[in-house]
């Protein structure tokens, strides 16, 4: 039985990017994809398809998992999940929270892949919640000849793996860490000042479960705060009813793109829900962000937030007007080799710009040179124009992932001009 090609995608989510691939399988067994993957001589899967520069795109062919059973298989006393690759996030929580079970965190949306998120260590935020790609246990690999091989800790090489930017072959299945289920509350306040952020950066971004920053570098201020607080009992006393260093709570639901209705976001006003309908900004059945934009992140060592936020400040006069909104996060150390928290925890500069590549490519140049000086490292899914010297030098781990991809990919099956211009060319 072979997979039968479907149509061809014409571009990723933001509409940048036109893949091209030649084709796109939609295998339906396992067995479907080792066939496809068997028979290809260049080949790399496109998931939910929300990176916004030509990770996912493929020489060859490209394939899709969401054709596959999807399967969630809880291992209780373990506390592991081993779930399908083609699982969304949406799809995946409310199955594992049927069981009494949660992820430690989640991205800003629940519309990416599991496989997509952690391949390319997408993060939320918090200061003691590392990306979502650290909660892998384990994967289950479709490799260049098309045999299933299960990959775990007891592989010395395993950390190589998790963050795997597509390289090493199809991940069919993972296992991931559970922890149990839980309620948040989240409440966003607005107006700080950054001379009030610089004195108080970590109470503030440990003063909640996961926190948010936002500006639009109009004025050297923060829009919005938005607060996620886990709730351990229904008595949990909330963050605050009134300012929270001098930011306010804002009356009504927010959205943080100015301007936009608030009805796209998850619930605010401190209204108690579960862990996966608070922690991601976004509902899963609306369009998330701005929905027309593109988007880059940087990604350094947390002691530097504060001179890196200051030389952000010195160029919002060039930010602005190229910008939706600005986020700032923390995201924990993992040491996944790959990852742009390797070994150090992180504070993320994220950018959603506006949704023209002309305007926003020179203020993307100019805000790397501002952040050069703090080692700043770009998002693997977004758009960035560092120098592939530079960010292979920032990455220590670098030479043994390209020797793991050799090793597992000898004939470059799953290579194509993202890491060759990348990671090794
Ligand atoms: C609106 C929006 C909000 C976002 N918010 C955040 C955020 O809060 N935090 C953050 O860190 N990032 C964020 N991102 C970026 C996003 O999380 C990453 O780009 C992520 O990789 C997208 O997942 P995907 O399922 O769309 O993967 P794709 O973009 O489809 O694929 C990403 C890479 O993973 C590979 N891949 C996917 N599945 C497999 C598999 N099964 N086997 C082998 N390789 C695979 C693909 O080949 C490709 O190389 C956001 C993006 C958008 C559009």
């Amino acid at each position: 039985m072979t997979a039968r090609p479907a149509a061809r995608p014409r571009a990723n989510w933001a509409g940048n990017v036109v893949f091209a691939a030649a084709d796109l399988h939609r295998p339906a067994t396992l067995g479907q994809l080792q066939a496809v993957v068997a028979r290809s001589r260049r080949i790399r899967v496109l998931a939910a398809g929300h990176s916004f520069n030509d990770l996912a795109d493929s020489p060859g062919t490209q394939v899709s998992l969401a054709g596959l059973p999807a399967e969630v298989e809880i291992d209780s006393a373990a506390r592991l999940a081993r779930i399908s690759a083609g699982l969304r996030y949406a799809e995946l929580a409310p199955r594992l929270d049927r069981h009494g079970f949660a992820l430690a965190n989640l991205a800003s949306l629940p519309h990416i892949s599991v496989a997509g998120a952690c391949a390319t260590a997408t993060h939320g935020s918090g200061a003691a919640r590392p990306n979502l790609a650290a909660a892998v246990a384990g994967l289950t690999l479709v490799t260049a000849e098309g045999d299933v091989a299960e990959i775990g800790r007891q592989h010395d090489w395993f950390d190589g793996a998790v963050v795997h930017l597509g390289a090493l072959g199809v991940v069919a299945g993972l296992v991931l860490e559970l922890v149990p289920a839980f309620d948040v509350a989240q409440r966003v306040y607005e107006d700080l000042p950054l001379e009030v952020l610089g004195d108080h950066f970590t109470d503030l971004m440990s003063g909640a479960y996961s926190v948010s920053l936002f500006t639009d570098w109009r004025a050297p201020r923060l829009t919005q705060l938005w607060l996620k607080q886990r709730l351990t009992a229904p008595s949990t006393p909330s963050i605050t009813q009134g300012s929270w260093f001098t930011a306010t709570p804002a009356p009504g639901p927010r959205h943080p793109v100015p301007g936009l209705p608030a009805d796209t976001c998850t619930q605010q006003l401190g209204v108690p829900g579960r862990w996966y309908d608070r922690l991601p900004h976004f509902r899963a059945e609306s369009r998330p962000s701005a929905g027309h934009e593109l988007q880059s992140e940087y990604l350094l060592p947390v002691e530097h937030a504060i001179p890196a936020l200051n030389a952000l400040n010195r160029i919002r006069d060039r930010l602005a007007p190229a910008l939706r909104i600005c986020e700032i996060r923390v995201v924990a150390a993992d040491q996944l080799w790959l990852s742009p928290c390797y070994r150090q925890d992180s504070v993320a500069f994220h950018f959603t710009w506006i949704a023209d590549a002309a305007s926003v490519l020179p203020v993307v140049m100019l805000t790397e040179r501002q952040l050069t000086p703090f080692a700043a490292r770009p998002h693997w899914g977004k758009i960035f124009t560092i120098p592939p010297q530079t960010l292979r030098s920032s990455y220590e781990r670098l030479p043994d992932y390209l020797d793991l991809m050799r090793r597992l990919d000898p004939s470059g099956k799953f290579r194509n001009s993202y890491t060759d211009r990348h990671l090794a060319s």
